[in-house]
């Protein structure tokens, strides 16, 4: 008996997948900054911009499912997923 598949392979663009990665949130929000209506994956209603000005973060919410990105930030530096769900982003925890 051999099991080696591996439940989850990271392959950019597949369809019909929620969005979690940068891979996978950036063109969205390319497109949303476009002017462009953006909708969610999983039943292609619209998805809604949730901002939290605080602490500078921004997420889609599908207006429909709610189905919902991770919070992620968006400045000069590119793009970046906020908090540690299983990511593995690294160790941007602490803010100096
Ligand atoms: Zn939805």
């Amino acid at each position: 008996m051999e099991v080696d598949s591996k439940p989850s392979e990271r392959s950019p663009a597949r369809p019909g997948k929620e969005l979690r990665t940068v891979a996978e949130i950036a063109p969205v929000w390319d497109r949303f900054r476009e002017g462009e209506v953006v909708f969610c994956p999983r039943d292609q209603g619209p998805m809604a911009l949730a901002v939290d000005a605080a602490a500078g973060a921004y997420r889609f919410v599908c207006t429909c499912c709610g189905n919902a990105t991770p919070w992620f930030e968006s400045g000069a530096g590119g793009m970046r997923i906020r908090g540690g769900f299983g990511y593995g982003a690294g160790s941007q925890v602490s803010e100096d």
